[in-house]
């Protein structure tokens, strides 16, 4: 059902300040592309808006804060503290 091109630790992804969003290098010469508050929300998929080729982002939701800090932005929720 679910074929990723590849799983993709959130580290090695690039984050934009400016557009909130974290990019990868596609094969096809584009990016990979997933908005923060995606991520935030769950959706741990990044797509190349040229190929449709997908990723699977690796990531923590804790791991999300210091990126939202670094934009200077707020999460659009609170982050949870989870039991
Ligand atoms: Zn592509």
């Amino acid at each position: 059902m679910s074929s990723f091109y590849d799983e993709i630790e959130i580290e090695d992804m690039t984050f934009d300040n400016d557009t909130k969003t974290f990019t990868y290098p596609c094969p096809c010469g584009d990016k990979f592309q997933v908005y923060i508050d995606d991520l935030f929300y769950g959706d741990d998929v990044a797509v190349c808006p040229s190929c449709s080729l997908m990723i699977q982002v690796i990531f923590e939701k804790e791991d999300l804060k210091e990126y939202y800090e670094e934009a200077d932005q707020t999460p659009p929720e609170p982050f949870m503290i989870t039991a």
